[in-house]
């Protein structure tokens, strides 16, 4: 009963091959090597790769409501795989696994911020799916950095239809004043989501957090879409 019931929480079998060889944490050594992380210069702001060093001249000419973007590499590929299982199906046992990932992206570029938060799910949602799983993985990496995670930060007042299949004017309608935040007054806040996409969901989150005082905002994902 015992050895059954440590089996599954901690399955010897990659989640992503099924190998066995060399698994940490639900993900073999050979998938591991697989992760193409984002390298070469990325704009300091929305986390764009561009060609030199610096801001890209879209945050330049239109200061993003957020301070920083790092996203760990993009989605597609062997992550793709790996974040869809984990938002659909319950596979949660790759929190740490992700929670790993950003960490290590982290350690090399920022400081460990005043609050650390989610992107959350209206409730409505949150029942269906019955976890969100931004909320896994900031809970993972709050021991990595040594910040608790702070939960009610960041609320979702609306019950927004899914981004996906939207046009890009639908999709910036769809998440207008969607988020409230409150209780980061002059702090800086890190918000862990795990895609980006658009990047609107961050631009109005972050829009609630400064209303609501916060001074930096930090979003930081497992992956991004744009490029
Ligand atoms: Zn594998
Ligand atoms: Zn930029």
């Amino acid at each position: 009963m015992f050895s059954f019931a440590r089996r599954s929480l901690f399955p010897s079998r990659c989640l992503v091959c099924s190998g066995q060889e060399l698994v940490r944490q639900g993900v073999c050594e050979q998938c591991r090597s697989r992760i193409q992380t984002i390298g070469g210069p990325v704009c300091e702001v929305c986390g764009k790769m561009i060609g030199t060093p610096g801001i890209c001249l879209e945050c330049i000419l239109n200061p993003p409501p957020y301070d920083r973007v790092l996203s760990v590499c993009r989605f597609e590929g062997l992550m793709r795989e790996v974040i869809l299982k984990f938002k659909y199906r319950k596979s949660t046992v790759f929190k740490k696994f992700l929670a790993e990932l950003i960490f290590a992206m982290l350690s090399e570029r920022e400081t460990p911020p005043d609050i650390l938060t989610f992107v959350p799910l209206h409730w409505s949602r949150m029942i269906r799916r019955g976890y969100n799983q931004s909320a896994l993985i900031a809970r993972e990496l709050s021991g990595y950095i040594g910040v608790s995670v702070r939960y009610g930060v960041l609320r979702k007042t609306r019950n927004t239809p899914s981004q996906v299949g939207l046009e890009r004017k639908d999709r910036e309608r769809n998440l207008k004043s969607a988020f409230s935040a409150r209780g980061v007054e002059g702090k800086s806040v890190m918000v862990v989501d795990d895609v980006i996409t658009t990047g609107h969901t961050a631009q109005e989150v972050s829009k609630a957090l400064k209303r609501a005082g916060a001074s930096r905002v930090i979003f930081v994902s497992i992956a991004r879409t744009v490029s």
